[in-house]
């Protein structure tokens, strides 16, 4: 008896002998599936990139501030800096003249101090003079229309429009935790910290492999127009999924239902991090995937799971020398390959790529008309959401059939009927699983 796990670079995994073609359906629940599948997964290698390369990816360090932001206290106006106990009381009626000493720009030393019945042109930005507790926007002057002395014709910002020093970041505090997405709101704080380059952890590489005789690109549009085939969506559609994950893609065939040519195309993600097969993964003559996978020395984690669409979705390990590869054999109906890959795909990839936040943001939300939904699975529907708080109003996309593409370019979320429920009324809560970014 061998042992009965095995560590293989970054997947820990159980050997599991029988396989996919010839096994029973396991029928796991989305919850045993995905935590099958994401046990044992650690995230990728890091790697400093350029900020500007950052996008998207998983912070693997705490980004902490080492500098005072803003290092000086500074003008949150263009204005007049001022002491407010020189323009208390002043009006249109009753103007308060100050003398005018200088003008100091953003990027300007602050200068000596501001002496009483003083005041100093200032700029957004630029450093308060000492003395000075206020900025009055230039709106409430006469602009300095006779140079060298301003006239103040309100007191409303007497004390107002300092931005102190230190208000943003100081140094110690932390700003970013790891694992943290890196969006653009993250790249500007990572670039007021300083940093040119970033510590991040590595994209996963993905090999996306569509399948089917039926299957015809864009520039083969023709044969759809005629009858002859059908357009390959969810290559396209896995891969972009893959890339709002964070990975990277390689997008493969589509490959025609044959033992040969699927072979071929296997062998070609050989370096991925994980592949993808879309279709031929179910019980049709033409689903060769799983032959061809087994035939190849494919580990089956487990196949089948109670949900709808996309119950014939599989996953395991293919031996790549002396490593195991991660495989998902996602169902071809697009509806089906659309949703596995929310539930099953998107949160692996994400833990992969070193990612903190793998799940989609749930709300509860009304559903605007009644639901059935199938006994035992849970059942995933699109939907669009008049809001995207607690208790917006959902409904339907239109038809649910998981051959249909359509609606997924509406939908907002995925509603989630349990398995144990088989009916929602209207007006019933519901809960959505927010499509995001
Ligand atoms: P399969 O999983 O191969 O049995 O396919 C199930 C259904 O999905 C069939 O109607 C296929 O034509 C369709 N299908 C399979 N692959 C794709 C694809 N890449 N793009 C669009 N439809 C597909
Ligand atoms: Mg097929």
């Amino acid at each position: 008896m061998g042992p009965s796990s095995i560590s293989y670079g970054h997947f820990n995994v159980s050997l599991v002998t029988r396989s996919f073609e010839s096994r029973t359906a396991d029928w796991l629940s989305v919850h045993e599936a995905t935590e099958k599948i994401i046990a044992g997964v650690t995230p990728l290698r890091v790697e400093r990139v350029l900020l500007s390369d950052s996008l998207g990816r998983a912070l693997a360090e705490d980004l902490v501030a080492d500098a005072t932001l803003p290092p000086w206290n500074n003008s949150g106006m263009d204005g007049f800096a001022v002491r407010a106990k020189d323009i208390k009381g002043a009006s249109k009626e009753s103007p308060i003249r100050l003398v005018v000493t200088r003008h100091v720009r953003a990027g300007d030393a602050p200068g000596p101090e501001v002496g009483q019945g003083e005041a100093v042109r200032i700029m957004t930005g630029a450093p308060v003079p000492s003395l000075t507790d206020s900025v009055v926007r230039v709106e409430d002057t006469d602009a300095e229309s006779d140079s060298g002395v301003v006239q103040v014709f309100d007191d409303r910002d007497a004390g107002a429009n300092v931005r102190p020093a230190g208000q943003d970041m100081r140094p110690g505090e932390r700003l970013l935790g790891l694992g943290h997405t890196i969006a653009p709101g993250a790249v500007g704080v990572l670039a007021s910290a300083g940093r040119g380059r970033v510590l991040v952890h590595s994209r996963p590489q993905v090999a996306v492999l569509t399948t089917g005789n039926e299957l015809r690109g864009p520039d083969q549009f023709e044969d759809v127009r005629s009858g002859a085939g059908i357009p390959d969506s969810n290559g396209p559609m896995t891969s972009a999924l893959v890339a709002a994950a964070g990975g990277s893609v390689m997008q493969l065939g589509p490959s025609a239902d044959d033992e040969r040519d699927l072979r071929n195309w296997i062998n070609k993600a050989e370096d991925c991090d994980a592949l993808i097969t879309v279709g031929g993964a179910s019980m049709g003559d033409a689903d060769l995937v799983k032959r061809v996978l087994d035939r190849m020395g494919y580990r089956s984690g487990f196949w089948r799971v109670r949900m709808r669409p996309g119950s014939p979705v599989g996953f395991g390990w293919l031996p790549r020398g002396d490593r195991l590869q991660p495989v998902f054999s996602l169902p071809g109906n697009p509806t089906s390959a659309f949703v596995t890959f929310e539930l099953l795909v998107r949160p692996f990839l994400l833990r992969l790529g070193g990612h903190r936040d793998t799940d989609r943001r749930r709300i509860v939300c009304r559903t605007e008309e009644a639901i059935h939904s199938p006994a035992q699975l849970t059942y995933f529907l699109r939907v669009q959401l008049s809001g995207t708080s607690e208790n917006s109003g959902v409904r339907l996309t239109g038809p649910q059939g998981s051959g249909l593409v359509s609606g997924l370019g509406r939908a907002d979320g995925l509603a989630i009927i349990p398995e144990d429920v088989s009916r929602v009324q209207e007006g019933e809560g519901v809960t959505v699983m927010l499509l995001e970014g």
